[in-house]
């Protein structure tokens, strides 16, 4: 009989397992399940919220993907996971599974944050970012706070707690902002202040990158402030955990992450709710459970590109296990991103230092646009596959020639 796989959530690390499952396996019995209809392509939301992008044009349809492609797909919530009987536990039905892969992604938790419903925006979802676009329609000059509020971890002495999710989001609403209110002749009539509750702005990355940043953000007058943990939104001010507050007619927040409730509900996870693994992604208890994207703890920063790689390991260890051949891939986590900065300009980050690597590199301009803009496209356009691994290989390459941190 064919073995059944379970993967829940249709994000960058469920979909980047399933296309993987159904490359290696071809008798297994795949469902994808998820409370959405579409997977959100979240590194394009910050187009939706400062260039008004179709936020259609940002959702990939799961159920013709997934059922295309040979699985069945389900609409619904995976409200808890009884591990001990291998079963799912949605809202009307039960399912059991040989294999789980979680892939739920992380909540983010905007009523953390005091006012945050009544004054608050932010780009973490569709919702929040077309919110945001409709704001800054009538957005004519004033000040501008933006930034991540804090995010507590549990500890795993083998992971790097970083005090934010990820500032990726932060550092290219920031520059889109500039773009959007230069765009309208109000950029002089704006301030611009980022903070960041790590000690400083950019903590996942090494001083190289710190550096190249460094006059990108001075020449556009932003101000960063560091070691900033928002505690409340008013209407027209932020104020922070030490007292201090600042003026703000516009605040936009990454929220704090929070493990998701099913994970919480079957008693999986860490006390945060996230769930530790091994580095081929497997559950250190239950050895058919596999996790992946955000809601893995050993996924720091939060980052769609770690995400995609986890679930392909988790996939070629899966293949392994029910086929016997193949090798599981190796997890070489990176910081890779691209921050679209309007125009025709981005700025791409290539960083492995956080795990004690020597590659620190920045390249600035249109050809990170392009890059930004091609990847973005393939994504959506080939409903959620990575660009070919040749040209990913290809692509790093290319960096690591282009600044010199490694000999031909
Ligand atoms: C504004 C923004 C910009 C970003 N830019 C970048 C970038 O440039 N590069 C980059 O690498 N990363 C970027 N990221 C981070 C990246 O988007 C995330 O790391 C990535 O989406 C995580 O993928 P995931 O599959 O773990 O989770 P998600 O993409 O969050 O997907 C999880 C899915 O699981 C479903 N789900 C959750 N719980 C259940 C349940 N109980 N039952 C059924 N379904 C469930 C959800 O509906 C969702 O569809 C950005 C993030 C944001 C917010």
């Amino acid at each position: 009989m064919n073995k059944k796989i379970i993967i829940v959530g249709g994000g960058f690390g469920g979909l980047s397992a399933f296309y993987s499952l159904k490359k290696s396996l071809s008798n297994v019995d795949i469902t994808l399940i998820d409370s959405r209809t579409t997977s959100l392509e979240k590194p394009s939301l910050p187009e939706v919220a400062f260039i008004g992008k179709p936020v259609n044009k940002v959702q990939i349809p799961l159920k013709n993907v997934v059922e295309r492609n040979g699985g069945k797909y389900v609409n619904g919530e995976v409200k808890t996971i009884d591990p001990s009987q291998n079963k799912i536990v949605l809202e009307n039905e039960e399912m059991n599974y040989d294999y789980l892969v979680l892939a739920t992604g992380a909540v983010k938790n905007y009523n953390g944050i005091d006012g945050f419903k009544d004054y608050g925006y932010s780009i973490c979802d569709d919702d929040h970012a077309q919110k945001l676009y409709e704001k800054m329609i009538d957005f004519n000059g004033g000040n501008i706070v933006i930034g991540a509020a804090k995010t507590e971890w549990a500890d795993h002495p083998a992971v790097k707690k970083l005090s934010a999710p990820c500032e990726g989001p932060v550092g290219e609403a920031m520059f889109m902002l500039d773009y959007a209110l230069r765009q309208k002749a109000i950029r002089s009539k704006t301030t611009i202040t980022v903070f960041s509750p790590g000690e400083i702005f950019f903590e996942d990355v090494g001083p190289k990158v710190h550096k190249a940043l460094e006059p990108i953000i001075k020449a556009q007058n932003i101000n960063v402030l560091t070691s900033k943990i928002i505690k409340s939104i008013y209407k027209d001010h932020v104020e922070f955990t030490d007292g201090s507050t600042l003026e703000s007619d516009l605040t936009v927040v990454i929220p704090e992450y929070k493990g998701t409730d099913v994970v919480k509900n079957s008693a999986i996870g860490d006390e945060k709710g996230f769930i530790m693994t091994d580095d081929t992604m497997r559950h250190a208890q239950y050895k058919n459970i596999f996790v992946v994207g955000d809601i893995n703890a050993i996924s720091m920063p939060k980052l769609g590109h770690i995400a995609v790689m986890q679930g392909q390991i988790a996939a070629s260890a899966i293949s392994k296990d029910v086929s016997g051949k193949g090798d599981i891939l190796p997890f070489n986590p990176e910081v890779f991103c691209i921050m679209n900065r309007g125009g025709i300009e981005a700025t791409m980050i290539l960083s492995n230092y956080l795990y004690g690597g020597k590659t620190d590199i920045t390249l600035d301009g249109p050809i990170a646009h392009m890059m930004k803009w091609g990847f973005d496209d393939y994504y959506f356009y080939t409903k959620g596959h990575m660009p070919p691994e040749f040209m990913q290989n290809g692509l790093e390459k290319f960096l690591q020639i282009l600044k010199g941190s490694i000999s031909r």
